[in-house]
């Protein structure tokens, strides 16, 4: 996606640590017009794919999620990150390594909104080591529901979370992927 890339070389910002900065348009103020789009275009990469729920993880992912399930007229569920250190009996849950925190966290999701039969698309903001989609897959693998695909908007590439899932057989669509990024050489497409 030539504009997206575009976008990104115009507006991001590339901080220390590998840190891709996009709040501009997508990570505190969104551009809602420009992130349909991109919902647009992942639909596109799925045409033909069984989808009825799309899941996401609080709090960066859930405006590309919304901006897909309206579009495909399902649900979007996001999963949530637990406060307290008891985890509840009537949810799945799973521990998520942040990249940008540097922590680890509970994430979890109602078992009333995550059942067996579902296909679930995945969708997210960012792709970098892989931790958080790893966490989301396993929690549809738990329910017993099938993961459809995950739609990424920006793939730090180099990082290689995206290649190690592609190399386990799933769909994993990224509009953008990033080859490399540094604050002086700004931000570098993998084609
Ligand atoms: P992963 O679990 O794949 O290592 O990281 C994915 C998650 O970390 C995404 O949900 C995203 O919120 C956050 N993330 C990772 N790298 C970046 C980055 O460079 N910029 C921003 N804004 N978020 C990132």
């Amino acid at each position: 996606m030539e504009n997206l890339k575009n976008r990104i070389n115009k507006d991001g910002k590339v901080l220390p640590g590998n840190i891709l900065k996009v709040s501009s348009f997508l990570n505190h103020q969104i551009d809602i017009e420009f992130l349909d789009s991109l919902a647009e275009e992942i639909i596109r990469r799925f045409s033909g794919t069984k989808i009825n729920k799309v899941m996401t993880v609080e709090s960066s992912g859930i405006a590309i999620a919304c901006s897909v399930a309206r579009l495909l007229k399902v649900p979007a569920v996001f999963c949530k990150k637990n406060k307290s250190s008891n985890v509840p009996e009537d949810v799945y849950s799973t521990v998520i390594h942040s990249f940008t925190h540097g922590k680890d966290y509970t994430v979890v999701v109602s078992k009333e909104f995550l059942n067996k039969g579902d296909s679930v698309l995945v969708v997210d903001d960012f792709l970098a080591n892989g931790c958080a989609l790893e966490g989301l897959i396993s929690l549809i693998t738990d329910a017993g529901a099938e993961f459809a695909g995950a739609g990424i908007i920006i793939e730090k590439g180099f990082q290689g979370g995206g290649d190690k899932l592609r190399a386990k057989g799933l769909k994993i669509e990224s509009l953008a992927i990033v080859e490399r990024m540094s604050p002086e050489e700004g931000v570098i497409f993998r084609s």
